[in-house]
């Protein structure tokens, strides 16, 4: 074998090698599609799984109304999955205790779209990943980080627990890092991903979806890391909305820098009465009780409220869009 010849396959394998480490590293995407005139509509529920109890049996029987009255697409699951140290693999009967004998209703025989918090963290983080429990329950779909093409819409889901510094030196609770190791570079990596799929994007609403909130007044508050590291990519792509869970609460808060407004859904079972900060910034709606969200969208207008455990509406954002611009 000649050197030269030699030195080009050295080339191309190491060409190949990169690639392979590029394409891998980027977020996957799923396809979801609208309704046939266009329109999409899908729920939000959060720190929910305690087989029922806690109210998140009547939690998810209201879902189940409101989802067949609004006809719904899909639901997310905002993380804090399984209460509360997530599963133990991906045979725990938890999963089927807490999840597939809970929300019944036929509305919600959707796909549900959901990503980890830091109580999944605690059990065996892979197992709320694994094919498996999509064979036990086809609407379970959970990854860390991925991204829904739903036409209109975008959305972009986050694993933001790698993220909060406090978890790494934290005594009392064991997380499960394998397959994110070294977190400084796992974080990195996933910020620059969700940078270009949000520059990428010509969707017309964009929506990030994390455990954590980047703005809270609720018992865990602001969560700083955000702030200062996934905030500033989402102030500067024309983020709509950002949803997470973490604080048991039903939230909203308009960021005082651009049109953002931040949505806590972290209501679907157990919730703490008064645990709530000075008022902050921003402020528009606290609701300390159980509950879930709704998000109705068209191409020019999004419709999002806030529910009760008795299905009753608390509190209504509402957000428009030009559809052409005028001359
Ligand atoms: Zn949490």
């Amino acid at each position: 074998m000649s050197k030269s010849f030699l030195l080009f396959t050295i080339i191309v394998v190491i060409s190949f090698g990169l690639w392979v480490l590029y394409a891998s590293a980027e977020l996957q995407r799923f396809t979801q599609p609208c309704k046939s005139d266009g329109s999409l509509d899908f729920l939000v529920v959060g720190d929910w799984g305690r087989r029922g109890e806690y109210n998140q049996s009547e939690v998810a029987y209201q879902m189940g109304e409101i989802g067949e009255k609004l006809d719904i697409d899909f639901v997310i699951s905002t993380g804090d999955n399984f209460y509360d140290n997530g599963l133990t693999s991906d045979h725990d009967p938890f999963f089927e205790e807490s999840f597939t004998k809970i929300y019944t209703a036929k509305s919600l025989q959707k796909q549900w779209y959901a990503v980890l918090g830091n109580h999944d963290y605690r059990g065996d983080a892979e197992a709320q990943l694994s094919p498996f429990l999509r064979e036990i329950d086809c609407r379970w779909l959970c990854l860390r980080s991925f991204i829904v093409d739903a036409e209109l819409v975008e959305m972009f889901f986050v694993d933001t627990t790698p993220f909060v510094q406090e978890y790494y030196t934290e005594t009392e609770h064991t997380y499960d890092w394998s397959g994110i190791n070294p977190p400084k570079s796992y974080v990195s990596n996933l910020l620059k991903n969700v940078e270009l799929a949000l520059k990428e994007s010509s969707a017309k609403w964009k929506i990030v979806i994390g455990h954590h909130a980047i703005r809270s007044i609720g018992h865990h508050g602001d969560t700083q890391e955000l702030i200062d590291q996934l905030l500033p990519i989402l102030q500067a792509n024309n983020v709509d909305f950002y949803m997470n869970g973490h604080d048991h609460c039903l939230e909203h808060i308009s960021d005082t820098k651009s049109p953002i407004q931040f949505l806590t859904s972290g209501a679907g079972s157990k919730t703490y009465r008064g645990d709530i900060q000075e008022k902050g910034e921003g402020l528009k709606f606290y609701y300390d009780g159980q509950g879930f969200m709704s998000v109705q969208l068209t191409p020019s207008d999004a419709k999002i409220e806030f529910y009760d455990v008795d299905g009753n509406v608390l509190h209504t954002v509402t957000s428009s869009k030009q559809l052409y611009s005028s001359f």
